[in-house]
């Protein structure tokens, strides 16, 4: 295509964004620099989301009653530590369409799945089967597999796969829903994704919670694709659990804290077996230093440690951004527009080349476009390589993935533009 066309899209993506009443969310976030200089198209915000400005800020503050309190700032400063996590409790309902009394921030994703899993699946000789959806994230299939193993059952037998059909990439509800029944006696867990990692296919779980609620089977969700990137509504779809990291698009750091949802019917079941440890036990007597364990009868009662107050620092930080932009609900106002001008601009100019596996219904997907891409002269990793060198952040995802997320609150119009406008050159 010549020139003049691409100054047409770049004009068109600019316009885009002079409309976009989010844009100034952009300059609430450190966008990291290019080769040239100039600020990156970071389209990788569904692997580590960017820094908000403020984060410094809160990790400093909370760095500053260490220094001028020690121990006291458990007790003491303008945010005691005690409590500290009871502040990230109400905004993190809002992203996850929670309960406050369901939700709690804890733990990395992998440990608190493990947590989940102690609770939810006790397999019996009967039930002892847990359905995954094929190519699941691996730190998911790893912990699925030694939970089975550990319980003395065989992945071998007890894993149930859900695939897409034959020639399909995605997952169709109904299918899984058939998977459920069909060996509705020997399952004890369904666990999906929220957003599936890949493809990016958000999964609609009404018809599954349905039909594994109907036939007693515990349905838990991982929504680390999902948290801060579409609406979820766990509480009511009635998924039994979930569990996500806040690294990804919550914004929160490296590593950061995980969470937890337990839905309301289960969280006060103090009696439910667990892991437990001093910080899930009831708050009144929790340093009377007891030696029986007595749960908090919420999500909370699942804490096993103190919690990391910088990493909740973070996080803070993070779930104040959102709330400044009006929450999850404009943003994905904006997130629809946003993949779909990148789809449209890789319609009309790509189709040769590119095929979208995400789903092409808004409501079958959230920020994330996963590309297959023919490009005769350069291998796919070598194309996400030279993308980057032209300040174009996407990732590689083996076997031949293109994965590219256009983030409502710091990506804009013009990125989606520049990197059809890159990728095109380079497939040539
Ligand atoms: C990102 C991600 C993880 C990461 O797990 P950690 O325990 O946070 O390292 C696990 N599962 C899925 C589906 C993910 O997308």
């Amino acid at each position: 295509m010549g020139r003049g066309n691409w100054q047409a899209v770049r004009d068109a993506a600019v316009e885009r964004d002079a409309r976009d009443p989010l844009r100034e969310f952009r300059a609430q976030f450190h966008i990291p620099p290019g080769p040239d200089g100039s600020p990156e198209s970071y389209l990788v915000g569904h692997s580590l989301g960017l820094q908000p400005r403020r984060t410094a800020d809160f990790i400093a503050d909370e760095l500053a009653t260490w220094r001028a309190c020690g121990a006291r700032g458990h007790h003491e400063g303008i945010r005691p530590w005690m409590p500290y996590h009871e502040l990230l409790a109400e905004p993190m309902t809002e992203i996850l369409g929670t309960l406050p009394t369901e939700v709690v921030s804890m733990n990395s994703l992998t440990t608190n799945l493990h947590l989940m899993m102690v609770t939810f699946y006790r397999p019996t000789a009967q039930r002892h089967r847990i359905l995954i959806e094929e190519h699941a994230f691996p730190s998911d299939q790893y912990a699925v597999a030694s939970q089975i193993a550990w319980h003395g059952f065989s992945p071998e037998s007890s894993l149930i796969i859900a695939r897409p059909r034959e020639h399909e990439h995605l997952l169709r509800e109904e299918d899984i829903c058939d998977l459920i029944r069909k060996h509705r006696d020997s399952l004890a867990l369904v666990l999906l994704p929220g957003v599936q990692y890949y493809t990016g296919q958000w999964l609609d779980p009404s018809s599954i919670v349905d039909t594994a609620h109907r036939n007693d089977i515990v349905v838990g969700l991982d929504v680390a694709h999902a948290a801060g990137n579409v609406p979820l509504t766990l509480h009511h779809h009635h998924i039994d659990f979930a569990v996500w990291c806040t690294y990804k698009y919550l914004n929160s750091g490296p590593g950061s804290v995980g969470g937890c949802f337990i839905h309301e019917s289960h969280a006060h079941q103090t009696s439910l077996p667990r892991f437990a440890g001093w910080w899930g036990h009831d708050q009144a007597s929790r340093f009377r230093m007891g030696d029986t364990f007595q749960p908090i009868p919420t999500a909370e009662g699942w804490q096993l440690s103190n919690p990391p107050i910088l990493s909740l620092a973070a996080i803070r930080a993070s779930l104040e951004v959102f709330r400044e932009a009006g929450g999850i609900t404009p943003l994905r106002v904006k997130s629809v527009a946003l993949t779909g001008f990148l789809e449209q601009l890789l319609l009309e100019h790509l189709s040769e080349r590119v095929t979208i596996l995400t789903p092409s219904s808004p409501d079958a997907r959230g920020c994330q476009l996963s590309l297959e891409v023919q490009s005769p002269h350069m291998p796919g990793r070598q194309l996400q390589q030279e993308l980057q060198s032209l300040g174009i952040m996407t990732d590689w995802r083996e076997p031949n993935v293109l994965r590219a997320a256009p983030v409502p609150l710091y990506n804009s119009f013009e990125d989606c533009a520049r990197l059809v406008e890159s990728l095109s050159t380079l497939v040539q």
